[in-house]
């Protein structure tokens, strides 16, 4: 006999302190134990199934157990789990690093390997900060978004503007400054939005070392989007000004927006891109840090003149997850995945339309395989996004709402007919939500 849902979740909070929750939910809020995965469903101890609607955190590209991944990983394991990246060097990290050089916009030619998406941001950071300094340039401050999120690392969290998870540790953040977010999806939003970026780089770019965004979509900021408009000022005022430009494309990345990089649909190219989620199709943390060689050529001295970035972590470039990343880009070159997306996108955004027809909906947004709706006329503490939460898990879809924001980012092999399934839950369960109230 295996075990069931409830013993299985019994056992796991003898033991597990779970990310991003409160765990006295639990005491009335089930957990979930997946047995296994296959494609897009995930599947319990009892034989249930749930459609993975984002992702598992938005990382899954191609499928849970996808064939053609699960066998490059493999055949890895038995030549090589793990070597140091300080003075070895294998040949996945060799071949993923030239593939991302050439598939990413611009002038990134080098890849500083780290192995988490917050990591990446902690290094990006770093490495521009530090490249002023080895220029003779003191520059303490980062500039970013409001409703920014860029992990919850110190670093991460300094610069990110989602109040949540940022207000608690104020006190230990790093020197920061928030300029807004264009307010919607509109080219007049973006002027608008430039215009204070250009005010605030004026007057402090002096000290400012970088400016950090998400470009197009801020997710865990409730996926709120904005025009490309606001990339193609952003990068010609950071270059104006002598300030980085960092594009965090860790959820953005790899062809969730409509195109490969979230960047080429303002035709810019940062001086640092941070990648990780959908970099190894899900399957393993990995991260890296794309520059270019004028910043990395800021590094390049002699030992003693102490200019090298000493930045290291214990599993940087692990050769498993860089298999698992090649395997994943493999997929994009046999398949035209990008082209596939934008149909299914438009199906997608076809699927959208309806729910503006409901009396709690307050606003619909979409940008290539991410689709949002918000809800309004609820109060933070009524919870409605647990309430969808529960009412999606009763009926075999993994939605995760952002406060009011309910998406969906789906693995992109999800089917037309299983597009239609997840969204009729999620509709159903927002229209009860109006019953109910
Ligand atoms: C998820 C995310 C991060 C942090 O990545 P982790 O691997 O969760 O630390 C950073 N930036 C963006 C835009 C993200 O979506």
């Amino acid at each position: 006999m295996g075990m069931n849902n409830d013993a299985m979740m019994q056992r796991d909070l003898e033991v597990i302190w779970h990310p991003c929750t409160q765990m006295k939910d639990h005491e009335t809020l089930p957990l979930i134990p997946i047995k296994s995965g296959k494609g897009i469903y995930l599947y319990d101890f009892e034989g249930n199934s749930y459609i993975d609607a984002v992702s598992s955190w938005w990382v899954n590209l191609f499928g849970h157990a996808n064939p053609h991944i699960n066998a490059r990983v493999k055949s890895q394991i038995d030549r090589l789990e793990h070597v140091l990246l300080a003075g070895f060097t294998h040949e996945p990290a060799v071949n993923l690093a030239h593939k991302l050089v050439d598939m990413t916009p611009g002038m990134l030619r080098k890849v500083f390997y780290v192995d988490n998406g917050s990591s990446a941001v902690e290094a990006a950071l770093k490495m521009s900060y530090h490249y002023h300094r080895n220029e003779g340039k003191r520059k303490p401050l980062f500039l970013s978004l409001t409703n920014s999120y860029h992990g919850e690392t110190i670093g991460a969290l300094s610069v990110g503007d989602v109040s949540l998870y940022k207000e608690t540790y104020e006190p230990l953040l790093i020197a920061n400054m928030q300029v807004p977010v264009p307010r919607d999806q509109s080219t007049q939003a973006a002027k608008e939005a430039l215009s204070v970026l250009e005010e605030v780089l004026e007057e402090r770019s002096e000290d400012i070392a970088a400016l950090i965004v998400e470009p197009l979509i801020q997710g865990a900021g409730g996926m709120h989007m904005y025009h490309p408009d606001y990339l193609v000022g952003a990068r010609m005022l950071t270059e104006k000004y002598g300030v980085h430009l960092i594009a965090d494309e860790i959820m953005t990345g790899f062809g969730r927006t409509g195109k490969m990089f979230a960047c080429e649909h303002a035709d810019i190219s940062p001086d640092f891109m941070t990648l990780s989620k959908g970099l190894t199709g899900g399957y393993l943390p990995l991260s890296v840090v794309m520059t270019t060689d004028e910043v990395y050529r800021a590094f390049y001295c002699d030992y003693n003149d102490y200019k090298a970035f000493l930045h290291s972590h214990s599993y940087t470039g692990n050769p498993l997850a860089c298999v698992a990343a090649l395997a994943t880009l493999e997929i994009f070159e046999r398949e035209d995945v990008i082209c596939n997306n934008i149909k299914k996108s438009a199906y997608l955004a076809q699927r959208l339309e309806r729910f503006k027809n409901l009396p709690n909906v307050k606003e619909t947004r979409q940008q290539g395989m991410v689709a949002a709706v918000e809800l309004s006329g609820y109060d933070s503490k009524e919870r409605i996004g647990l309430k969808i939460y529960r009412y999606g898990l009763e009926n075999g879809v993994l939605l995760r709402p952002l406060g009011n924001v309910i998406y969906f980012m789906p693995p992109y092999i999800i089917t037309e007919a299983e597009i239609d399934r997840m969204m009729e839950v999620a509709y159903e369960g927002i229209r009860k939500l109006k019953i109910e109230n």
